[in-house]
């Protein structure tokens, strides 16, 4: 069973359904789920959930994972009114990610400083490493609970918040239940912060449960998602740090960018087909 999965992000100018087809025709068997407007914008409920299910079923596609909302969607909020309030977003996406079927949540740790008033202020980095441990002590049973493992993902911010690399979320995350709380490498963003992915694969070690296989230019990363191969990353090597490992969730694609004036639907069957020369489709 090929263990390929293509996030719907790389389809967000239409609606699910017809990102999913579009999967479906490129040739995964998965899909991870974008919470991203028009895509999955709602922890549906309900007779809404049951629509959704029977679209996901009528696809073809599974839902491997759900990548949660982002922007201010994140864990280590820098004040208690805004983390408070995300507890319950996040809190809502589990639940609906264990109800699609998928087993796994892709979560930022902490937000882009675009987000944050006065990003650069001294205390902040202190202040967001004790609001993320205290939002993982408090959704870790809602998780255990749903039967989903938060996967917290490295990101490419250029600046002194934690969090950013497996150099700091491997040791945030050890402590806590390894059925509630995993990683996600995004390929693209450990290049683009100056880490190699197959480093960040081999620390993530027996903790990584996901992927955001992307390229990104050789020089002068900016976070691209271009097709495996159109970019400048050592495939190779990255393909090796996963069989160090002995990964075996999902390995999924977060292709969006087109380098050379592709259509979406080229992109991902250009990626299948990548995924096709490395034996894994
Ligand atoms: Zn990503």
């Amino acid at each position: 069973m090929t263990r390929i999965s293509y996030s719907t992000q790389g389809f967000i100018d239409r609606d699910l359904a017809s990102a999913l087809a579009a999967i479906a025709t490129a040739g995964f068997p998965q899909a991870e789920i974008s919470s991203q407007a028009p895509h999955a914008s709602d922890p549906l409920m309900g007779s809404e959930l049951d629509q959704f299910r029977s679209m996901l079923r009528d696809s073809g596609v599974g839902a491997a994972t759900v990548h949660a909302p982002m922007r201010e969607n994140v864990l280590g909020a820098p004040d208690e009114t805004w983390r408070a309030e995300k507890m319950k977003v996040m809190s809502d996406y589990l639940r609906f990610t264990a109800d699609i079927g998928a087993k796994g949540m892709v979560i930022h740790p902490v937000p882009n400083p675009m987000f944050v008033t006065d990003p650069e202020r001294p205390e902040l980095s202190q202040i967001m490493r004790d609001a993320t441990r205290r939002s993982l002590d408090e959704l870790i049973p809602v998780a255990q609970d749903a039967g989903v493992r938060m996967l917290l993902e490295n990101l490419p911010y250029n600046c002194g918040y934690p969090f950013l690399n497996m150099a700091e979320l491997r040791p945030l995350i050890d402590p806590y239940p390894e059925d509630a709380v995993g990683l996600v490498v995004d390929t693209g963003h450990a290049w683009t912060s100056g880490d190699d992915p197959a480093d960040e694969i081999r620390m993530a070690g027996s903790r990584l449960w996901g992927t955001h296989l992307q390229d990104v230019d050789g020089e002068n990363p900016q976070d691209n998602h271009w097709v495996p191969g159109h970019g400048g990353l050592n495939w190779d090597q990255i393909r090796e740090a996963f069989d160090d490992v002995g990964y075996e969730a999902a390995q999924t694609f977060e292709v969006i960018v087109p380098r050379h004036g592709e259509s979406l639907e080229d992109l991902a069957r250009q990626t299948n087909e990548v995924a096709g020369t490395w034996g894994w489709s």
